[in-house]
C-alpha cells in the first residue's frame, strides 16, 4: 500500500503520451490546453491613456508656477486622436481610456478639481507627476510570451487572447477516454432489475465528471466478472482510446480480475493505496502509453479517488507539471478518533459560526453511501499520522470545485 503522495508522483512519472495538436477558434477554446507559447504582436495598451475621467496637463509646465487656474482648451474622448499642443495653464478634458500624446503626462481626477466656470478649472494644490496615466504596454509588451504552452484556457486567458487579436489557437487534441464498469451485479438504469442486481451509478457519475472540454468520453458499458472477457475488452480499448477509466473489480477478491489482467498485459504501476475510502485504487499503463485508472467499485470510493487523481492525471497527460489539488484550512466542528497509518477523506459540509468557517462531517463513513457525497460540499482530508480530531482543530478541506 502506498501513500497518495507517492501515487501522485508515480502517475506523473509514468505518463509519456505525446498528444496530437489541432487548431481551434478563440470561441471554441474554453477548457483546452495550449500547444503553443502565445506571444503578442502588439502593445496593450497601444498608447498612453487616461485611467480616469478628468483633466490632462503637462506636468513640467506646472513646475514653479503657483497659478492653479487652468483653461480647458479641448476635449479627448476614448477613440479620439489628439495632436494639438498646449501652453502653460492649459488643460484638456479627458475620459477614461482617452489616448494621450506623450506631453499630456498627468491627469487630475474630475473629483479633485474645482470648476471656476465652463472654461476654467482650479487644480488641487498638491499634485504629483505621471498620475492616472496608464502606460503604453504596461499590461502586455509586444514580443513577450503572455501565456505559456500547456496552460489551460480559462475565460480570463480567452479575454487576453482576444485583446491581442489571436483568433486561431493551437491546442492539444481532445483526450479520448473510455469509461467502463465491472461487476456481475450491475445493470443499466432504465431496465427492470432483479433484487440481486444494482443499478450502475459509477459509470454515469464518472462520465459526468469527465464532461470537460479537453475530453471526449465514450460510454463502454458494463463488463461481467469474466477474466477472458475483461482482458479482451481492455486489449481492444487500448488501441482506440488515450485513457481507460474503469470501476469495480479492482480489489483482491476472487472475482476481482482487473489488476491481475493489467499485470499480464501491461505495467501495473501501483495497486492499493493507504487511504479510506479508496484502498483498492490501482493504476497501470498499457503499451507504454495508455494509462488505465482502476477505481474501486464502491461509489464513494470511486468518486473520491477520481476527484483526487482523475484531473491530476489529465493534466499530466497534457504535460502540465501538475500541482496536487489544493485545500484550505477550516475549523473542525466535531470530535473523532481515527486509525493511524492511513489518510482518510470524510465528506464535509461548511457551516458559518460567528463569521468563521467550520466543517461538519457526514454521520456515517461507509464507502457505499453515495448520499454522503450528495450531502457534502467537499472532502476533509485527515493525514495518516493523525489519530484524534478535536473541535476547533484546523482541518484540510477540499471543496469539490477545486478538483476541476
Ligand atoms: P468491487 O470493487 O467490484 O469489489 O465492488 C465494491 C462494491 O461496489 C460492491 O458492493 C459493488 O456492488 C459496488 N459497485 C461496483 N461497481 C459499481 C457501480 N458501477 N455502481 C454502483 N456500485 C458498484
Ligand atoms: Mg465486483
Amino acid at each position: 500500500m502506498i501513500t497518495t503522495e507517492k501515487a501522485f508522483n508515480l502517475i506523473k512519472k509514468n505518463i509519456n503520451k505525446n498528444l496530437k495538436i489541432s487548431k481551434v477558434t478563440l470561441k471554441n477554446s474554453l477548457g483546452r490546453f495550449l500547444a503553443e507559447d502565445i506571444k503578442s504582436n502588439i502593445n496593450i495598451p497601444p498608447q498612453n491613456n487616461s485611467a480616469v475621467d478628468g483633466f490632462a496637463i503637462n506636468y513640467s509646465q506646472k513646475k514653479n508656477n503657483s497659478n492653479l487656474n487652468y483653461k480647458i482648451i479641448s476635449e479627448i474622448n476614448a477613440g479620439d486622436v489628439f495632436k494639438k499642443k498646449i501652453e502653460k495653464n492649459q488643460c484638456v478634458k479627458v475620459s477614461t481610456g482617452s489616448h494621450l500624446p506623450y506631453y499630456l503626462d498627468t491627469v487630475i481626477m474630475l473629483e479633485d478639481i474645482k470648476y471656476i466656470n465652463n472654461n476654467f478649472i482650479e487644480l488641487p494644490k498638491i499634485l504629483s507627476t505621471k498620475k492616472n496615466v496608464r502606460k503604453k504596454g504596461e499590461d502586455i509588451k509586444k514580443g513577450k510570451i503572455i501565456i505559456a504552452k500547456k496552460s489551460i484556457l480559462r475565460s480570463q486567458e480567452i479575454g487576453l487572447l482576444a485583446s491581442i487579436n489571436k483568433l486561431e489557437i493551437k491546442v492539444f487534441k481532445k483526450i479520448k477516454v473510455a469509461i467502463i464498469s465491472n461487476g456481475n451485479e450491475l445493470v443499466n438504469p432504465g431496465i427492470n432489475k432483479k433484487n440481486n442486481q444494482i443499478y450502475d451509478s459509477n459509470r454515469f457519475m464518472l462520465m459526468s465528471l469527465l464532461k470537460i472540454p479537453c475530453i471526449n468520453v465514450t460510454d463502454c458499458g458494463i463488463l461481467k466478472d469474466d477474466y477472458d472477457k475483461i482482458k479482451e475488452k481492455i486489449l481492444k480499448l487500448k488501441n482506440k482510446y488515450d485513457l481507460i477509466v474503469m470501476s469495480g473489480g479492482a480489489s483482491v477478491g476472487h472475482k476481482d480480475y482487473v489488476v491481475k489482467i493489467i499485470k499480464k498485459i501491461g505495467k501495473l504501476v501501483f495497486s492499493s493505496l493507504a487511504i479510506k475510502p479508496g484502498r483498492p485504487m490501482s493504476f497501470g499503463i498499457l503499451d507504454n502509453e495508455v494509462p488505465i485508472l482502476i477505481l474501486p467499485g464502491n461509489p464513494v470510493a470511486s468518486f473520491v479517488t477520481f476527484n483526487l487523481f482523475g484531473n491530476f492525471l489529465i493534466n499530466c497527460m497534457h504535460g502540465l507539471i501538475s500541482k496536487q489539488p489544493n485545500f484550505f484550512l477550516v475549523k473542525s466542528n466535531f470530535n473523532m478518533i481515527k486509525k493511524l497509518g492511513r489518510e482518510e477523506f470524510l465528506r464535509g459540509k461548511l457551516i458559518r459560526k460567528n463569521n468563521e468557517l467550520f466543517v461538519i462531517k457526514y454521520s456515517t463513513e461507509g464507502a457505499g453511501i453515495l448520499s454522503s457525497v450528495v450531502w457534502s460540499d467537499g472532502l476533509i482530508k485527515l493525514n495518516s499520522d493523525v489519530n484524534k480530531i478535536k473541535i476547533n482543530d484546523y482541518l484540510q478541506f477540499y471543496p469539490y470545485d477545486i478538483f476541476k
